[in-house]
């Protein structure tokens, strides 16, 4: 293909969701690029698969409602079991400051709609997960909607079904470069290898690596690569599938069961925010499960020295939250990127507001103010995230 009526940089979730919604639109000659040699090699195979709308802003609580519909209608869209398991995310308090965090978020969920998330006292926090150790826990917050998603099971179903409609993805396929006549004008072809394809628009879905991609195009973005660890222990049948996630908010500790190991993830104050540095640091490996053991004291029969470890980067915006839209100096240059370690997520709904901007100008289904992509030299940012 030497023209693209849109090139989209990044064949993660957000990208594959993004193509398949514009395809869905009735966009043709979609064009995905992905320098990775095949799917699911980018942040989108290192998540873990928590979904929750117990978030801190009505911003990500939107997002996630809106995104809670389509993967609850996922499996008939795309012929694709997205493996949407609503075991319930559980938070506990262990400090007044926190309780009264999870109180301030229960009020935002309910103005946002999200009626299902509820305060519960200790007793009742003990009771949906017996094996977490009561000690110190003053209460916390319960949604039995929120749980869990299968990263790479929504990733195809959005790369296959955008295949199914005509677009074409190339794997192996870096933009290294993009042409621009000037400064703030549109870009007009976009770099392969020795190849320059012509484009009529081109989004920028390539999560912790964004910035570098708006570089290229010669402007600058606040997404910043941040290690994220987790650890999953060897089999482990002592504790059920349907256990919650359970996360302390002092230190954002949580854990939960996939496919019968237990997954214990803790971020990491002063992680390094350098792209090259996925690698896991045997301190965090030790420090973690030792945590784990405290937390659900069940754990100290789990081996987690035979389990696995790995890493991979989040996508940090400044506050938290995605950028969704046209960039600010580049009017055909839109960014589906920074969604902070929720992109998974949220990808269903990002793909499908950035297809309704790109369509009509503006999104429909919600609203994407928070999300502009000029907030940041605006001024305007919402609040921080919980975790
Ligand atoms: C340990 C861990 C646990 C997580 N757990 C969760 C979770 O439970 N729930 C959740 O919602 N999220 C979770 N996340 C966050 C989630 O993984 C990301 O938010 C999401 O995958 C971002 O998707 P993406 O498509 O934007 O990025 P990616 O999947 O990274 O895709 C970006 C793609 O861009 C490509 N690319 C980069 N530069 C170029 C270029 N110049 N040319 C062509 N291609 C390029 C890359 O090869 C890559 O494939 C977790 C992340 C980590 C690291």
């Amino acid at each position: 293909m030497t023209r693209a009526s849109v090139a989209v940089i990044g064949a993660g979730v957000v990208g594959a969701s993004a193509a398949y919604h514009l395809a869905a639109r009735g966009w043709r000659d979609i064009l995905v690029l992905d320098r990775a040699a095949r799917p699911g090699t980018g942040s989108t195979g290192a998540a873990t698969g928590g979904f929750r709308a117990q978030f801190a802003s009505d911003t990500n609580v939107h997002l996630s409602l809106l995104a809670r519909e389509r993967l609850r209608a996922f499996r008939s869209e795309t012929g694709v079991d997205p493996g949407l398991i609503e075991a319930g995310y559980l938070w506990l308090a262990r400090r007044a400051a926190d309780l009264e965090a999870l109180r301030a978020a229960l009020a935002v969920q309910r103005r946002s709609g999200f009626m299902e998330a509820r305060e519960v006292d200790a007793r009742e926090a003990l009771a949906l997960n017996p094996a977490v150790s009561p000690h110190g826990i003053l209460g916390g917050a319960h949604a039995a909607t929120d749980g869990f998603l299968r990263p790479l099971a929504i990733l195809d179903g959005y790369l296959r079904g955008a295949e199914r409609r005509g677009v074409t993805i190339r794997f192996g396929a870096e933009a290294t470069a993009f042409r621009r006549e000037a400064p703030d004008s549109s870009i007009d072809a976009v770099r392969v290898g020795s190849e320059w394809i012509s484009v009529g628009a081109v989004v920028n879905a390539a999560g912790p690596w964004a910035a570098e991609v708006a570089s290229a195009a010669g402007l600058s973005i606040p997404v910043k690569p941040l290690r994220r660890q987790a650890l999953a222990s060897a089999p482990f049948g002592r504790l059920p599938a349907t256990m919650p996630m359970t996360i302390w908010v002092d230190d954002g500790f949580h854990a939960r069961v996939r496919d019968g190991r237990v997954l214990a993830l803790m971020p990491t104050p002063g992680d390094p925010d350098d792209p090259t540095s996925i690698r896991v640091d045997p301190s965090w490996v030790s420090d973690v499960t030792r945590i784990a053991r405290e937390r659900l004291p069940i754990l100290r029969e789990a081996d987690f020295e035979g389990g696995t470890a790995w890493a991979g980067l989040y996508e940090m915006s400044p506050d938290g939250h995605a950028l969704l839209g046209a960039a600010p100096g580049c009017p055909n240059l839109y960014l589906a990127n920074g969604s902070s370690g929720h992109g998974v997520m949220h990808a269903p709904a990002l793909g499908l507001l950035l297809a309704e901007i790109m369509t009509d100008g503006k999104a429909s289904s919600m609203d994407v103010a928070a999300l502009d992509p000029g907030r940041f030299a605006a001024g305007k940012t919402e609040t921080r995230e919980l975790l």
